[in-house]
């Protein structure tokens, strides 16, 4: 995290997790009333989104701090719950719906630790299994070096077996949830691509044998991981690399240790075209060959994706075949034509990724 300047939202209440936070982006904040000035600074920058990555708001989040991920109707869904963090990310890659997602975008941390610990017993007391996920409006771990409150969650769903928590990264912070007491309630998660994609599209990542051995340590200290091939990338050759990475995953790790692994090729709103266009002017990945999806997102033209997955999934099913891999996003056709089935009925793919927490993480299994 290169930051350049920090800004405190004036009702932050300077606790020892806010302290913390200061103290280690070595930056005196300035404070403000509201979020006004912040907003006005990036938009008044020549690029934005550059601009906003170096600029640090702290502030409360004054909406839900628990929400149910957006999915569309029209795919297949996974159900999904998000705690809300923070937004935007310090990472540039050229593909980030986060670029297109917020006017303007502000690379904002929520504090509150108590507001966060009280939401969240809430849903503990719920007689259900929920996956969580702080990766959804920004990354995981990016706040790792700076901040407690990763540290605090895995110690947080350590004490319960209803939920599992799912930190989602491109990082390697995984320094201070090393020696912690996780009790198999976190899943560490990578989001995984080609060497080729990682050096061209994904601006600031950790490379891929940085990710896997990051995973591996963390494997070595009994957490559970998971695998995000998202987004898969169309380009000459990237049926053999994306190979290349799934042996390489498990070259490094046993498929014991994973939880689940998606797949999901290139969508994209339109917005974000012009977007890359400007900020990534020696990028092809806008360039494919796109139709518009029933959800208004660009998506490859589906013979092709239907090519792509069925290579990977011959070879998750030879290397790991008790890992559950499926689609973010994807309809019945493609599940059926590349894995041979279709989980139909609503919730369903909901349900087999809760048994797959429940079995690998120790859930409370008389709730599925
Ligand atoms: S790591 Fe994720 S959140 Fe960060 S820029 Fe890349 S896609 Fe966006």
């Amino acid at each position: 995290m290169k930051l350049n300047r920090v800004f405190i939202d004036a009702a932050v209440d300077r606790d020892e997790e806010v302290e913390y936070l200061i103290t280690k982006t070595g930056i005196t904040p300035e404070v403000v009333q509201n979020s006004q000035p912040v907003y006005d600074l990036i938009n008044g920058s020549d690029d934005p989104i550059a601009f906003a990555k170096h600029l640090l708001y702290i502030t409360e989040n004054r909406g839900a701090v628990i929400r149910e991920c957006p999915g569309t109707s029209h795919y297949t869904c996974c159900d999904y719950t998000i705690l809300h963090t923070g937004t935007f990310c310090t990472m540039d890659c050229s593909y980030c719906i986060l670029q297109a997602y917020f006017h303007p975008p502000v690379l904002q941390y929520f504090a509150g630790l108590n507001r966060l610990s009280g939401a969240l017993d809430k849903v503990f007391a719920k007689k259900k299994i929920l996956r969580i996920g702080t990766g959804e409006y920004t990354d995981s771990l990016i706040w790792e070096p700076i901040s407690t409150m990763p540290a605090f969650l895995v110690e947080k769903f350590a004490g319960q077996d209803r939920a599992v928590l799912e930190l989602k990264t491109k990082t390697v912070n995984v320094d201070s949830l090393l020696n912690l007491e996780h009790n198999g309630k976190t899943i560490l998660a990578w989001s995984v691509n080609t060497p080729e994609i990682i050096r061209s599209e994904e601006r600031g990542t950790a490379a891929l044998a940085a990710r896997l051995s990051a995973a591996k340590r963390c494997a070595e200290k009994g957490y559970k991981l998971a695998f995000h091939f998202d987004p898969l990338v169309l380009y000459e050759g990237c049926e053999q690399a994306y190979e290349r990475v799934i042996l390489s995953i498990f070259d490094h790790v046993a498929p014991t240790e994973v939880a689940w692994i998606s797949i999901g090729t290139f969508r994209f709103m339109p917005q974000l075209k012009p977007i890359v266009e400007k900020r990534f002017p020696g990028s092809t990945i806008p360039y494919g060959e796109f139709i518009l999806g029933l959800d208004n997102k660009m998506r490859y033209f589906k013979p092709l994706r239907i090519a792509l997955y069925k290579r990977l999934a011959k070879v998750f099913r030879e290397t790991a075949p008790d890992v559950l891999v499926y689609y973010c996003m994807e309809d019945r056709e493609i599940w059926e034509k590349t894995f041979g089935y279709f989980p139909g009925k609503d919730g369903e793919l909901g349900h087999l990724l809760d048994q797959s927490a429940a079995k690998r993480c120790g859930l409370n299994t008389s709730l599925l």
